[in-house]
């Protein structure tokens, strides 16, 4: 049956996808909408990612902390009742789905369809035997957990994103596969829960996307929580449903014991049933082939999103959504340029990093002076007792004037994914390092921490002909 025709129709109805989709609405074009279901409406971050995981992450949170307060007195005994932390954590996304929700999309003035979308011509898909045809498609169908692929995982009591916010108790010993920011947040709030966690990982270091030395430091918080965490490890085989044979890379093996399984090992792009052969796209490495302006081999399709298989954030499925906007419109096409990019572990303490890393200065022969402040003579670190964390900042050599720019960093501190908001700001403006040197911050603010790294540099540059010379000045104008 023929539906009607789009300007714009987007499949997917996610992160990525509603950015493009209101945005167009708005701009005043007819969009079509995507979804397989109602309830997807919101894709990963609203209903198995993002959304569910922060809430439990502070849920989490409050428990520990209650936990913590027994150094002072204060004993909280008991169990945590699993019910209501679920019950927490839907009635949160029940609040975001009152305007991410098909009825809320039609009242915006978006038509919305309902079903498995897949193309039956260059301009055309179909969903639910309806074919609608739109001048330009945008794919924005996301991720799936990748599966674990190890003899005998079909006997496990299996979890992944998709259905641990489902549980109804709470597993005595968790088994995590994956070190990843997935493994890790849930790792920690599982265990903040009252589980038992092992989390395995085969690299040598947790989160290899992130500097090493501030991903240690996030390692010795969790091993002090009462994590068990396996580096250069693998499961191997599952030998019945709570039990499994890890080997090191050693070579040795030991036999571990679990009541549940969590896999984050990574994801499978979502476009196999799109059919997109009929709509002339290239695919290429299990991807679909793209160019740097997210474009497919078909001129009117893009992708958008985890689905580019490029980062899988939600902010870099709006930043891919704000790229195809402004090339839609405008003669001047942005590339897809992770140069500013950043990224958030919510574990406690955070670790946010942003902007270029040590590897990719070295590989790109872009010069660099790396700074490191540690935060153990910072007062609010102390009063706070976060004086473990760090600030590592690359900076640009010198320019003529003598001021230099912020190329990357990275951070580990509770809250440090606020805190770094304006070292990323700086980065990303290319503002000058003496901005933040000259910015009055209120005491005790952490982010007086970014100040310190500042004027440690500046006392740095301090040699013994700056000293003599501020020696003369001081003897003429003071
Ligand atoms: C546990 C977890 C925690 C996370 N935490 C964070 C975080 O803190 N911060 C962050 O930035 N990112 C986080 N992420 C990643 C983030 O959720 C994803 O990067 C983001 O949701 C990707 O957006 P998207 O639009 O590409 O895909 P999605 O949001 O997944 O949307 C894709 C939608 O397309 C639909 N779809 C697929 N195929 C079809 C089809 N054929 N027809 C119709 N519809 C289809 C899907 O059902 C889905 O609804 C987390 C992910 C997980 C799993």
């Amino acid at each position: 049956m023929q539906g009607q025709s789009y300007d714009i129709i987007v499949i997917g109805s996610g992160s990525g996808g509603l950015s493009v989709g209101l945005f167009m609405n708005r701009a005043g074009f007819r969009v079509l909408m995507i979804s397989k279901s109602n309830r997807d409406i919101g894709g990963d971050c609203l209903n198995d990612g993002c959304v569910p995981s922060k809430a439990l992450i502070h849920v989490a949170e409050l428990i520990h902390k209650a936990e913590l307060a027994s150094q002072f007195g204060l004993n909280v005994a008991g169990k945590i009742d699993f019910g209501k932390v679920m019950a927490y954590i839907k009635s949160r996304q029940e609040l975001i789905r009152k305007h991410e929700n098909a009825d809320w999309l039609k009242k915006e003035g978006i038509s919305v369809a309902i079903g498995n979308a897949y193309f039956v011509g260059k301009n055309e898909v179909e969903v639910e035997g309806k074919i609608y045809s739109g001048k330009k498609i945008v794919i924005a169908t996301g991720s799936t957990p990748a599966k674990l692929n190890i003899p005998g995982s079909e006997k496990l009591r299996y979890l992944d994103n998709e259905n641990i916010f489902e549980l109804d108790a709470l597993p005595g010993k968790l088994l995590v596969v994956g070190g990843g920011p997935i493994g890790v947040e849930m790792s920690q709030a599982i265990s903040r829960l009252g589980s038992k966690v092992i989390m395995v990982h085969s690299g040598k270091m947790i989160l290899d996307r992130d500097e090493h030395s501030v991903a240690e430091i996030l390692l010795t918080k969790l091993r002090q929580e009462g994590i068990v965490v396996q580096l250069n490890s693998k499961i191997e085989e599952i030998v019945s449903p709570n039990k499994g044979i890890l080997k090191h890379d050693d070579g040795t093996r030991e036999t571990i014991e679990f009541d549940a399984v969590f896999a984050a090992v990574g994801r499978d792009l979502n476009f196999r049933t799109l059919c997109v052969e009929k709509a002339g796209i290239q695919v290429k490495n299990e991807k679909i082939s793209i160019d740097k302006y997210l474009r497919t081999s078909n001129k009117d399709v893009f992708v958008c999103g985890d689905v580019a298989g490029d980062l899988k954030f939600s902010h870099a499925a709006e930043f891919h959504a704000r790229i195809l906007i402004n090339n839609f419109f405008s003669p001047f096409k942005k590339k897809l340029d992770n140069r500013y990019m950043s990224w958030v572990t919510f574990s406690d303490p955070q670790l946010a990093t942003f902007g270029f890393n040590e590897k990719e200065l070295l590989a790109g022969k872009i010069r660099y002076h790396k700074m490191v402040q540690d935060f153990n003579m910072d007062d609010r670190a102390i009063v706070g007792s976060f004086d473990y964390g760090r600030l590592i900042l690359y900076l640009s050599p010198k320019n003529i004037f003598g001021s230099q720019k912020i190329l990357g960093g990275t951070m580990i501190a509770p809250g440090a994914g606020e805190m770094i908001q304006e070292l990323m700001l700086a980065n990303s403006a290319r503002i000058s390092i003496n901005a933040i040197f000259n910015k009055i911050y209120p005491y005790p603010v952490a982010s007086r921490i970014n100040q310190q790294l500042v004027v440690t540099l500046k006392e740095e540059s301090l040699t013994s002909t700056v000293k003599r010379l501020l020696k003369i000045a001081f003897k003429f104008f003071h």
